[in-house]
């Protein structure tokens, strides 16, 4: 197999299913050698090996929550025992709980903190020295366009963590770009994943009519549009692209109208 990442490493957290599940089968389909991180889906995770082996790569499961810092440390010993190394890391893994700026759970923004936020910090801490080392990284942080300040109602504690996101890949590209490590994020609009079922689970074919009307393209993402993105981010190609914070969200209608 050849490809632009022939010859890399790449960690994709939380990469069982989902946007991650794309990413890790780009990754690999362009050369890197790909581990797939999971929390608790581990035969999901070991069925994205499999397909990702299948088609000619190189790909290793390897469990962790990454709100554990601990348990990334391992992660990230586990695949520096098999690889080498780590030249690409991209922080996918997230969850996503309702709730408003009234009704706000605090346990529940805690560990939406603790995954979608530090979950990025413990990562990053593991890997970048790494990097640092050898002056070559490429890290994409997977925020949301709720980052940016999208009006999708019942989502302010995760709109905050994922606005932290974006903040934090910007000082990581501060302090890590003398290292020769780029680091940028993505926003994402609306993606047919399980996640973006579990916010309006009723009529999933009427949810997904309605949430298409707000994109200029009038479709929801697919999560190859998404994982395409973070191949350009993650290849030589974008080697001069860095702290950016880039949507891809099919031309969002509330930003083009100023309403949001
Ligand atoms: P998903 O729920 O299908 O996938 C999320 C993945 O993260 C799962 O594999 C899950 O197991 C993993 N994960 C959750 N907690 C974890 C933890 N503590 N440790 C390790 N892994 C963990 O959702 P998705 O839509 O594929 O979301 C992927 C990313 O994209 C998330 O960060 C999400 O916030 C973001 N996003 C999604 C959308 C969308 O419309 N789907 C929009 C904007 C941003």
């Amino acid at each position: 197999m050849s490809g632009r990442l022939e010859g890399k490493v790449a960690l994709v957290t939380g990469g069982s299913r989902g946007i991650g599940r794309a990413i890790c089968a780009r990754l690999a389909g362009d050369g890197a050698a790909v581990v797939v991180n999971f929390a608790r889906k581990q035969d999901a995770a070991a069925d994205v090996v499999a397909q990702i082996e299948a088609a000619g790569g190189r790909a290793l499961a390897v469990g962790a929550d990454v709100s554990d810092r601990a348990a990334v440390n391992r992660m990230v010993g586990a695949a520096v025992r098999e690889y080498g190394r780590i030249d690409i890391l991209v922080n996918n893994a997230g969850i996503l709980a309702r709730g408003t700026a009234l009704e706000f759970d605090e346990v529940i923004f805690d560990r939406m903190m603790a995954v979608n936020v530090k979950g990025i910090v413990h990562t990053v801490q593991a890997v970048a020295p790494g990097m640092a080392a050898r002056r070559y990284g490429r890290i994409v942080n997977i925020s949301s366009l709720a980052g940016l300040g999208t009006a999708v109602a019942n989502t302010t504690p995760y709109a905050l963590t994922k606005a932290a996101v974006i903040n934090l890949t910007k000082r990581q590209a501060f302090e890590l770009g003398h290292d020769g490590i780029t680091v940028n994020a993505i926003c994402p609009g609306f993606i047919a994943t399980e996640m973006l079922a579990s916010l309006e689970p009723h009529d999933q074919e009427e949810q997904l009519r309605a949430l298409a009307s707000k994109a200029v393209l009038n479709r929801v993402g697919d999560p190859d549009d998404i994982a395409r993105v973070v191949l350009f981010l993650a290849s030589d190609d974008a080697s001069f692209v860095t702290g950016q914070a880039l949507a891809v969200d099919g031309g969002r209608m509330d930003f083009l109208t100023g309403s949001a």
